[in-house]
């Protein structure tokens, strides 16, 4: 039978090695501990000192959340928003590419047609159920990035904590955008003669006189009328002026 046992011989300090490679004899760690001066020894602890007096008369960094609101960088992934056009109607086309995008699984859509007299968004789909669970959000920002109308943003807010479940998924009226003044309340029609396209590139920047009228005549009560009014108007002079 074969012998299969490791040949060891002693080496000079008495360790053990295989036979064919040598095994440098252990140093004691004393040694490999750079030797210092007495004076070294003695300002030691002062160099500890010093990085703590340094500190202390350098600006503080303490945040006073929540007395005072946190800062955050412009770019930070909070809240999500659902925004709209400057004549008042929204963006989303109700698309669910920001849904197929989320890996987590906590946006749901769904859409509907678009009617004459219910014109939600520009062209055939509006979203007419948007939620976002954000008990699953992990704030990546992928759905962001799917949107193809720029319908989807991310906004500083980052207060998002609630006592139930269901408060945290959030509807499509808690994240719509508000409407700033002069914003004409969906649904609408289009601003006349214009297509979704003109309004992806930005053409439209205010409400018409006849949007105003189709909401006047089917809502007269509607609150954003007022302002709605001044501003097509103020937009028709500008149109006159320009031409
Ligand atoms: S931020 Fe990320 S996890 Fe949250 S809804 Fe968008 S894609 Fe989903
Ligand atoms: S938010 Fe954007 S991606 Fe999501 S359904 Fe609306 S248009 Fe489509």
């Amino acid at each position: 039978m074969a012998d299969n046992s490791i040949e060891k011989k002693a080496g000079p300090g008495g360790e053990v090695q295989r036979s064919g490679r040598e095994v440098a004899a252990p140093q004691p760690y004393q040694s490999l501990i750079p030797k210092r001066s007495p004076l070294e020894d003695a300002l030691g602890p002062a160099a500890g000192f010093g990085v703590t007096i340094k500190n202390f008369f350098s600006k503080t960094v303490t945040e006073q959340y929540p007395r005072e609101p946190a800062r955050v960088k412009p770019r930070f992934h909070g809240r999500h928003q659902l925004n709209r056009y400057p004549d008042g109607l929204e963006k989303c086309i109700g698309c669910e590419l920001c849904a197929w995008a989320c890996p987590a699984d906590a946006i749901y859509v769904e859409a509907a047609d678009n009617t004459a007299d219910q014109q939600f968004s520009p062209g055939e789909r509006y979203g007419r159920v948007y939620q976002i669970n954000y008990l699953r959000c992990i704030f990546c920002g992928l759905c962001i990035e799917a949107c193809p109308t720029r319908a989807l943003t991310m906004t500083n807010e980052f207060e998002l904590a609630g006592p139930t479940r269901e408060g945290l998924i959030y509807e499509k009226q808690d994240l719509l955008a508000p409407m700033t003044d002069g914003m004409l309340a969906a649904p609408h029609p289009m601003v006349e003669g214009t297509t979704d396209t003109d309004y992806y590139r930005g053409e439209v920047t205010a409400p018409t006189p006849a949007q105003v009228d189709w909401v006047g005549e089917h809502r007269p009560d509607d609150p954003s009328l007022t302002g709605a009014r001044s501003r097509a108007g103020a937009a028709a002079n500008q149109g006159q002026e320009t031409r």
